[in-house]
């Protein structure tokens, strides 16, 4: 016999398959949340009655639009534009712009709709939005960059506002992005209004340490993962998909805490470097000369190259962190890690590890730390560059990182706690999950249909 709750979350999810079947990246974001739900639902009956997941669900709007620019050879080129404002219950629209080929309709829902509960997660005053483009900017000039950067903002700034939607960086974007993106905010706008947009350069509006947070806070989380099974970093052997900002930024941390990185990745493969690897040559590639990580092996005779994606997953860790993108963690991918030992998997990425893969980790008491908790410290940090460009006064590196490993603290300290409080302790999918719906749903009760 199922309970009136478990049909009332049945229901919208049937509908919501009726209406959008082949979004699949967001059907399985919403089945996640669902999942975790039931025990919400069975005690709190006004939920229900206002009809929350219905309306959780319906993003408040979504705009499309047409993005045309000019290439180096003088072709016009044609590209979609995206941006959803999924829910500003508990703050302004919030979240980031990822341009890269695979974008449309569907992932930027998925990416929205986990927003909202990982931005209600930091405690910070952010609702959930996500935009982007299927723009590639591999092997793109940097004058390329910049002219499809301006001819993206001339249609978005019409929607965005430091109090209604404040967009930064994902996947293709960064601070170099965010520069061309503001410069051309500013020049139509004709006003000098830092908080509309974050990720910005320090000095030029931007919060220290908002470059390193995505990465530094996800250690963080999983420090608070370890402690609270006894655990510490030391000596242990970590595996860290992906070599954009928040893979890097993992592995400085990581190796400040004397745990050893051995592998990381790109789309195209991935690296291993037995004895650890060696971060500045990583950096060099990455930051500064924009190249693939394949040329690591140049540097470091000893670290080897394998084309391919999934082959990561079989190399022997205690550790592995997920910071490529989504669906990158399969059913077979989280049995060979089980099989080799992993103790802890934290999300870097939004979405890597598919449902099946969830539940391989959790059916073996691995400890699984889900994105929406452990990579929240990117848009925590984002808030705080909000506050500060409001408030007109910058911090140190050190207090916003202060800030930031207390917020990460917190996150896991709620999320543990909720799991308790419904029944599923240890588990930190369910707690995540709830943690962040509750404050949202209690919102929209009292800011009324
Ligand atoms: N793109 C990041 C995320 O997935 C950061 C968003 C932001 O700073 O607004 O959370």
């Amino acid at each position: 016999q199922k309970s009136a709750a478990q049909n009332y979350i049945d229901s919208v999810f049937e509908q919501l398959k009726q209406k959008n079947g082949h979004q699949s990246e967001f059907l399985q974001a919403v089945e996640e949340i669902f999942l975790s739900l039931v025990p919400v639902f069975e005690q709190h009956p006004e939920y229900i009655e206002h009809n929350i997941l219905s309306r959780i669900v319906e993003p408040d709007r979504i705009v499309s639009f047409r993005v045309a620019w000019q290439d180096d050879q003088n072709q016009v080129q044609v590209n979609r534009g995206y941006r959803v404002q999924f829910s500003n219950v508990v703050g302004p629209y919030k979240g980031g712009l990822r341009f890269h080929p695979t974008v449309n309709e569907s992932i930027m829902k998925f990416l929205a709709f986990e927003q909202i509960f990982k931005n209600s997660l930091t405690g910070q005053p952010i609702g959930g939005g996500k935009g982007g483009s299927d723009f590639n900017p591999k092997g793109k000039s940097n004058s390329e960059i910049m002219r499809f950067c301006q001819a993206f903002m001339t249609e978005l700034y019409r929607h965005i506002g430091p109090d209604v939607d404040v967009p930064a960086g994902d996947i293709g974007v960064g601070g170099r992005e965010i520069g061309y993106l503001y410069g051309q905010y500013k020049r139509i706008r004709g006003a000098h209004e830092a908080g509309v947009l974050t990720g910005k350069t320090p000095g030029f509006g931007g919060s220290l340490a908002r470059k390193e947070a995505t990465g530094y806070g996800l250690v963080y989380f999983v420090g608070e993962m370890l402690r609270d099974a006894g655990e510490s970093f030391l000596n242990k052997t970590v595996v860290v998909s992906g070599s954009g900002n928040v893979a890097i930024y993992a592995i400085e941390k990581l190796q400040h805490l004397g745990a050893k990185v051995v592998s990381c990745s790109d789309s195209n493969g991935y690296i291993y470097d037995p004895e650890g690897i060696d971060l500045k040559v990583v950096k060099e590639i990455k930051e500064v000369k924009g190249d693939r990580i394949k040329t690591y092996v140049d540097y470091r005779p000893n670290a080897t190259y394998t084309e391919g994606c999934n082959g990561i997953w079989s190399i022997p860790c205690d550790i592995a962190l997920p910071c490529a993108t989504q669906n990158e963690i399969d059913g077979d991918s989280a049995r060979t890690l089980v099989e080799n030992g992993v103790k802890v998997v934290a999300e870097g990425a939004n979405m890597p590890s598919n449902l099946e893969a969830i539940n391989v980790f959790l059916d073996n008491k691995v400890l699984f730390g889900p994105a929406k908790a452990a990579n929240a410290g990117g848009v925590a940090v984002s808030a705080l560059e909000m506050a500060q460009n409001s408030g007109r006064n910058y911090w140190s590196f050190n207090e916003v990182d202060e800030k930031l490993h207390n917020i990460m603290r917190s996150i896991f300290a709620e999320s543990k706690e909720a799991a308790e409080k419904y029944g599923q302790p240890g588990n930190l999918v369910v707690g995540s999950n709830i943690a962040g719906f509750v404050k949202v749903a209690n919102g929209m009760i009292s800011e009324g249909v």
